[in-house]
């Protein structure tokens, strides 16, 4: 059967891996899939609710019931919650504060977990997160590990926060995303770790093209080896006949 590759991309905040995997995906013609946009989906959810942040069990049922699917628009693609777009509101300030703890609860993994499994059945995917080569789809075909100092993931992200209107320091984004990084490499399930088979991406001198040209290189270097495989199975099957 002709399958397309699975495609997982790990790293901190802020390290251009949401790029990357968008763009490579586009240039592939596979399927795009944020998992962090759904930690942020049922933490947004959850504040909304005034849902007490250390309370595991309500927090599984609200990811269990939230319904969270991406919409193509255009050359974005929209989140909705429950039929809203929450796309722009799930990237507030209070949702970064907050997303790490929502996201550190096995209930609320295991939801979503086996959501993006289900979203990936059967197709070309680049899927990006924190533990996408580690545990969601450990098999991968290729995985990933983008990465960037830090000064330079605040640098990016205060610009990100100033196109949309939220003024802070470069010192308020880097003790952000410093805690977060932390916070997400230290949980007990699932933590942000390189996987041992992941190649390294180090953006922090690289042009946007530079990054999504070395994740496109590997996808099409791995369909033209999958290629050349399926042929000498053919060529196998005859000379045995
Ligand atoms: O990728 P992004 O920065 O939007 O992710 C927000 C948060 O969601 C991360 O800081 C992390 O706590 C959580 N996350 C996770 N596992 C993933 C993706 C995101 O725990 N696969």
């Amino acid at each position: 059967m002709n399958r397309e590759a699975i495609v997982a991309i790990d790293g901190p905040a802020a390290s251009g891996k949401s790029t990357t995997a968008k763009l490579a995906a586009e240039a592939v013609g596979y399927m795009y899939l944020d998992t962090g946009a759904m930690y942020r989906a049922i933490t947004l959810k959850a504040l909304r609710l005034r849902t007490p942040l250390d309370d595991e069990d309500y927090l599984a049922r609200l990811a269990e019931e939230a319904r969270i699917e991406f919409v193509q628009d255009g050359g974005c693609v929209r989140v909705l919650l429950d039929g809203e777009d929450v796309s722009e509101e799930i990237r507030s300030p209070d949702v970064d504060t907050n997303v790490s703890l929502v996201s550190s609860y096995p209930g609320v993994r295991k939801r979503l977990v086996a959501e993006q499994r289900r979203l990936a059945r059967g197709r070309g995917i680049v899927c990006e997160g924190r533990d996408i080569g580690t545990v969601v789809f450990p098999d991968a075909d290729l995985k990933f590990y983008v990465d960037a100092t830090l000064e330079e993931r605040a640098r990016r992200r205060q610009k990100q926060l100033i196109e949309k209107g939220t003024a802070l320091s470069v010192h308020e984004v880097q003790q952000d995303l410093e805690g977060r990084d932390t916070f997400d490499s230290e949980r007990e399930t699932s933590p942000l770790t390189r996987a041992p088979d992941a190649i390294l991406i180090d953006t922090t001198g690289l042009t946007i093209p530079e990054q999504v040209a070395v994740v496109v290189d590997h996808i099409r270097q791995w369909r033209v080896a999958r290629q050349q495989d399926r042929s000498d199975q053919h060529e196998g099957d005859g000379a045995e006949q």
